[in-house]
């Protein structure tokens, strides 16, 4: 016996054909002789429908009503999820985030989970072994006793903390994919699905774009060491292969430890989202770092790659990248500082696109950056600026050259199916 969470998006939970699908996975799991707590998302496109119903009502909108009508979404799936599953003879009762609860902050409409209590949920485990369905993406600031949602893509960080909360063995996450791959398949056809990837791993290609998992649920797997399983609703949950306790395809995240043979790089993740900025000409004396990221921080502007050249003559320049939706500002906001920080011109990009190599191999192997840029130049791929970490290259480049960079980076560090 195992202690599952079992966690089913938006697309996966649809419409009432869908549920009663969703239900068939989890009767699986209990004739299997498991105890299983379900977390679901809003059916799709509903959380989209309430949010410009806020909208529309007012361009303004009070954050604590925004929380209250959003969260209704998963309110309707855990419901309905909790019908099918009786109607299939499977005790089963709904969970809203107050219920429990599962205590946050009180950052209305981006709140952070303080703690799951998951106490009523084991008893009726032990008691019956009812199936608890647990309402993603909301929760409860308790010291004002309102409702509060996570952020956008929550329920998987839901699904996370209740798995921590009641100790589970596994964290299931079924979606509309069948795992996490190498890299973007609509782009190099030949990724390949990864059976297991490490938490610190899955957070660098989360936050760049594998657009599986909300980030802060991988950050939240990597705290509390929860397993973390992404696999497919859309196979039959009746599936023989389904029901041996062997692997069903899909990728685990997981402790680095776990991971016997791990390849030097696990995968090639990709932004198109950043855009470069560059200050020319900048007097190289102390506090001129802080004289133009200060400004940006200020604005609350993310800056990632920064790259700065060795002085000559007392000028230098440097160079950096920003969220797209962030270029005007950012230039704006450089422009403001330009006479005390004293450079002489601003220029940028915005069709450029920011590539990494991603692999915890690399802590232990030497050359794994010389051969991405001597791949790349090859290609006549010029790079704009480079940025690393312990298991991280990324390189900025012209976003024309993303499908060539990526499937040949992809086949150099042999990631090719
Ligand atoms: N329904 C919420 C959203 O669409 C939460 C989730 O699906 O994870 O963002
Ligand atoms: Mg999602």
């Amino acid at each position: 016996m195992a202690r599952l969470v079992m966690k089913f998006g938006g697309t996966s939970v649809a419409n009432v054909e869908r549920i009663r699908n969703v239900a068939r996975h989890v009767k699986r799991e209990i004739e299997a002789g498991h105890q299983v707590a379900v977390v679901v998302s809003a059916m799709s496109g509903k959380t989209n429908e309430l949010v410009a119903w806020c909208r529309e009502t007012a361009v303004l909108h009070d954050a604590r009503e925004y929380d209250a009508i959003v969260a209704s979404g998963e309110q309707v799936t855990s419901g309905l999820l909790a019908i099918a599953l009786q109607e299939m003879g499977i005790p089963a009762r709904s969970w809203q985030g107050w219920q429990l609860p599962i205590s946050t902050d009180d950052a209305h409409g981006s709140a952070r989970i303080l703690d799951v209590n998951g106490e009523e949920i084991v008893r009726r485990f032990e008691n019956g072994n009812e199936v608890a369905v647990i309402a993603g993406f909301q929760g409860i600031n308790l010291p004002s006793g309102r409702i509060t949602t996570l952020g956008r893509g929550g329920s998987d960080t839901s699904a996370v903390a209740v798995a921590a909360g009641i100790k589970a063995d596994r964290c299931d996450i079924y979606t509309d994919v069948d795992g996490v791959y190498t890299t973007d398949p609509r782009i190099v056809p030949k990724a390949r699905r990864l059976d297991k990837v490490a938490f610190e791993e899955m957070l660098e290609m989360a936050s760049l774009g594998a657009k599986v998992l909300q980030v802060r649920s991988v950050e939240l797997a990597m705290v509390h060491k929860v397993r973390t399983f992404v696999r497919s609703s859309f196979t039959d949950p009746d599936a023989p292969e389904l029901r041996v306790n062997g692997d069903p395809p899909g990728t685990l995240i997981c402790d680095e430890e776990e991971i016997v043979e791990s390849e030097v790089v696990t995968g090639i993740a990709f932004a198109r989202d950043e855009a470069q900025v560059s200050i020319r000409h900048v007097p190289d004396k102390p506090g001129i770092a802080a004289g133009v990221f200060v400004p940006l921080a200020e604005a609350n502007i993310n800056v990632d790659m920064i790259v700065q050249n060795i002085s000559a003559e007392g000028f230098t320049d440097i160079t950096f990248t920003v969220p797209t939706a962030d270029f005007e500002r950012a230039k704006a906001a450089l422009a403001d500082a330009q006479d005390s920080i004293g450079f002489k011109t601003i220029e940028g990009a915005t069709d450029v696109v920011k590539i990494s190599i991603i692999g915890i191999g690399m802590r232990s192997h030497a050359g794994v950056a010389a051969k991405a840029f001597k791949a790349l130049s090859e290609r006549g791929i010029n790079i704009r600026a480079i940025s690393t970490s312990e298991i991280k290259i990324s390189v900025l480049i012209d976003a024309a050259y993303t499908e060539l960079a990526v499937r040949t980076l992809h086949s150099v560090y042999g990631l090719d199916a």
